[in-house]
């Protein structure tokens, strides 16, 4: 990939955060690079320039900054999916896998109408869990997830072979093995 160098060396690691033995990959830095956060938005996105899509799905915190870029680049609308209890009007949930047990993740019940097309969008896939629980909670109101879209891929935990077994095109920029 020609912007791999590019963009990765905007991306800052910081060993033991939240906890001992995680590398956290850091995108806060690539966020504050101007040409590399629009870089990555562009390269995101370049499947479907010209293509419908309806809605956009972020994944909280860090789906929301890059999918409202997104969404804007794509003409879309923007859908934010949640931790439980954080959203004001009727919602619906999933529960998803975390390292150690589960957790939940809610949408607005209205937020996409069936037969919609939406690309959802966050930070990096690690084991995939989270995704998988968001395309669960959009398929079961009745979205087409187009695709599923992240800046950074950790191969080796295996989320983006999860998401295509799913049936779920996967775009990643960059890999962290
Ligand atoms: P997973 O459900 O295992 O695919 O984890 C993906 C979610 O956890 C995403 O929202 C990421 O932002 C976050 N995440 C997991 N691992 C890392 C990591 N090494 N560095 C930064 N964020 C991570």
């Amino acid at each position: 990939m020609t912007f791999d160098l590019d963009i990765k060396n905007t991306v800052r690691t910081i060993p033991d955060y939240p906890k001992p033995g995680i590398l956290f990959r850091d995108i806060t830095t690539l966020l504050a690079d101007a040409r590399a956060f629009r870089r990555a938005v562009d390269e995101l996105v370049h499947p479907w320039a010209g293509s419908k899509i309806d809605k956009v799905a972020g994944i909280e915190a860090r789906g929301f900054i890059l999918g409202g870029a997104v969404a804007h680049q794509l003409s879309a609308g923007f859908v934010p999916i949640r931790k439980k209890g954080k959203l004001p009007h009727k919602t619906v949930s999933m529960s998803y896998a975390l390292e150690y047990g589960t957790d939940e993740m809610e949408m607005h019940v209205d937020a996409v109408e069936p037969g919609e097309r939406v690309i959802l969008v966050d930070d990096l896939i690690a084991t995939g869990g989270t995704a998988e629980g968001a395309v669960k909670l959009l398929r079961q109101i009745g979205a087409t997830v187009v695709a599923a879209c992240f800046i950074i891929d950790l191969p080796d935990l295996g989320g983006a072979a999860k998401l295509r077994a799913l049936d779920v095109p996967v775009r990643t920029l960059i890999a962290f093995e």
